[in-house]
């Protein structure tokens, strides 16, 4: 069988994905999967389907799932339900919130609690003193006080979530405390979207939103999966290998190259430590493979900050995830769990080194 990879291009500025699809077709019997692609909730979503005929209809599901989630979730939109949650920090009084967000909500103050904060819900404020997320561009590089304000303001531990019946009342202890899910809304709507697809039956497809990827079936009969391919961080037309994701599996990743702010010429990266308030440095890019997309978002995140050891010792309680770290330094490195290194097929083009993190490494 002869395998003809054609990579699709994500218009740059738009892209947040260091993962690049490679389709495969199988010769004239075999007609490649169809792309569909188009610009939501400020970045790129796209279906990939086996059966083209299914394709636009695959694209309105997925998208309607997607529209739900930001009616909830987005960060942006005044009327959100999120936004309701943040204007009331402070206030003595809780808000109720929807089963969706309430289980988006719940898995990231567990991810917060099992982390040690370093994947932190509750980073909005430190964000804000960056400039990301809609502040005022920085002139100069934030004060140490105005930094210490902010990571006292992101503190997940002043946070009151109580399970209902149907959803849960949340509460944000402090006035100006903002909840920020950036690093996990995207997988849960790759998630609701995939369970709407399956649930209509759609077979043999692959969803994306903004390099959250979650796989029903295969691209071609026997394949195992769909192909994926991962880019490296300091070349985005440079593919270092590509592993098969398989039926019901998903991937994230997560860089330090794509979304940054500009202080005095210097670049600073969108994943915060909020131990320190301080943009991550010395990592390019992670990835993660895991059984959902929610799990692989949030884990993308969380080993990004929390680095190769003890990202793979935290992914010791997660079951199905496996993962892969790329410093940011030269010679290109790929730092890999046992499991996704074995998946991994070099393209031979980009060399890079690969170590293997020890199955019960510390
Ligand atoms: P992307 O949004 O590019 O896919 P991520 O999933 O890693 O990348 O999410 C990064 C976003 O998550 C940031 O833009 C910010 O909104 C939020 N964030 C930044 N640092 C953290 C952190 N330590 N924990 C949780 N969320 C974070
Ligand atoms: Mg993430």
């Amino acid at each position: 069988m002869l395998l003809v990879n054609r990579p699709i291009a994500v218009p740059r500025p738009l892209s947040s994905v260091l993962l690049f699809l490679l389709l495969s077709g199988c010769g004239p019997a075999q007609p490649e999967p169809v792309r569909v692609q188009w610009l939501t909730m400020g970045t790129v979503a796209a279906v990939q389907c086996v059966d083209h005929a299914a394709a636009p209809k695959a694209r309105d599901l997925a998208q309607s799932a997607f529209d739900d989630l930001d009616r909830e979730l987005s960060a942006w939109k005044g009327d959100s339900a999120l936004a309701a949650v943040n204007q009331a920090a402070g206030s003595s009084n809780s808000v109720a919130i929807s089963p969706a967000f309430a289980k988006v909500l719940g898995y990231a103050l567990a991810t917060a609690k099992e982390s040690d904060g370093a994947f932190n819900p509750l980073i909005g404020p430190v964000m804000r003193a960056w400039g990301f997320n809609g502040a005022d561009p920085r002139p100069a590089l934030p004060e140490p006080g105005e930094l210490a304000a902010a990571r006292a303001l992101s503190d997940w531990r002043k946070v009151e979530f109580s399970p209902t019946k149907d959803g849960a009342d949340v509460r944000l202890l402090m006035p100006e405390m903002k909840i920020d899910l950036g690093a996990i809304a995207k997988g849960y709507a790759v998630d609701l979207a995939w369970e709407r697809l399956t649930r209509a039956g759609h077979t043999n497809l692959l969803i994306d939103l903004g390099g959250n990827l979650r796989a029903i079936g295969e691209a071609a009969p026997r394949r195992g999966g769909w192909r994926i391919g991962v880019r490296s961080p300091f070349n985005e037309k440079e593919i270092i290998g590509f592993f098969i994701l398989r039926d019901g599996e998903a991937v994230a990743t997560s860089g330090n190259y794509e979304r940054f702010v500009e202080i005095s010429g210097v670049r600073y990266a969108h994943i915060m430590d909020s131990r320190t308030a301080m943009p991550v440095t010395g990592m390019a890019g992670t990835t993660i493979v895991a059984p959902d997309a929610m799990q692989a978002d949030a884990l993308s995140t969380t080993v990004f900050v929390l680095g190769p050891q003890k990202g793979s010792a935290l992914l010791r309680g997660h079951p199905g995830c496996e993962a892969l770290w790329i410093p940011d330094a030269k010679p290109l490195t790929v730092i890999a769990t046992p499991g996704l290194a074995a998946r991994l097929t070099p393209t031979g083009k980009t060399p890079y080194t690969l170590t293997v993190l020890a199955p019960s490494s510390p």
